[in-house]
Order: C-alpha cells, then structure tokens, then sequence
C-alpha cells in the first residue's frame, strides 16, 4: 500500500474485531463514534506511523471498539471523519468560522452541542454576516467544540 498504510493489516486487525469474515459484510458492522488528538504521536493499525488525528470505531455486532487513524476511516471504512477534523482546524484558525454540516450532526450526536444549537448551526453555517448576539452564539458553539476535543477528545 502507498505512504505506510497497509490495507491488509488493516482488514485483517478489523476483521478480527468483526462477526462478518468478509471485508464488504463487516464494514457496514462499524460506526464512528468518537474522534481525538494524540498528545504524542501513535500507530495506526494500519501500521502507519505518525497518527494524530485518531477516531474511535465500534462494531455494533461485537461491541468491540478500537482507534484507527483518521486517513484510515476515510479511504478504508468510508466515513468522512476527515470534515470533522477539518471542521476543527476552520475554526481554531478563526473563531468567526462556522463548522460545516458533517461536523454539526457528528457533534450533536455526541452531545457537545444541543438540539438549539444545532438548529442555529444549520440556519446559520452558511452565512458570514451574523448579528452580534449571533457571532457570539457562533463563538460559543466554536468554544464547546474546541474544549470537548481539548479535554478528552470526542466520542
Ligand atoms: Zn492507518
């Protein structure tokens, strides 16, 4: 495989934590539910080295969770944990940003942001010119993402 991600070893650490023994049956076994950022830099099981932009995984037959590499979930397993982390780093460059919908319904789902505000986050994301009392919701939603993934990673 190119630049260190080995997609055998992959399948074959997943397939080993999955009930389905083929790969296209038990990836539908698998769910995002959590993403973080390694302090010091880890291994994917992959076998890919340097990850910080981990996501926790698990399989709804098996209840089995493990941490795969944010390129990993992406190209391998088909979820777009890459516009989350993406959404991350919008809006820690600039506050006045807005997350984009993927991140919205990742975080609501989580419990980081409530039904309000994900409401305001979806009339809103859009736009650039806010109000001032809705830049600040703005900020403060920004905020609760920013603290979440600081403090313990989400999920
Ligand atoms: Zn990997």
């Amino acid at each position: 495989m190119d630049n260190g991600y080995n997609f055998k070893q992959l399948k074959a650490a997943i397939l080993s934590m999955s009930r389905a023994q083929d790969w296209e049956s038990a990836k539908p076994e698998w769910k995002l539910i959590g993403i973080s950022e390694a302090d010091t830099p880890e291994t994917c099981l992959c076998g890919h080295f340097p990850i910080i932009e981990r996501c926790t995984i698990t399989n709804r037959v098996t209840n089995k969770t493990t941490e795969v590499g944010n390129v990993c979930v992406k190209r391998f397993l088909g979820f777009r944990s890459d516009l989350i982390f993406a959404a991350i780093k919008r809006i820690r460059g600039d506050m006045d940003k807005s997350i984009n919908a993927d991140a919205a319904v990742f975080f609501h789902e989580q419990g980081i942001i409530n039904d309000w505000e994900y409401g305001f986050q979806q009339n809103t994301f859009r736009k650039r010119n806010l109000t001032g009392s809705q830049m600040a919701t703005r900020h403060s939603i920004n905020r609760k993402i920013l603290n979440a993934i600081a403090r313990r990673g989400i999920g």
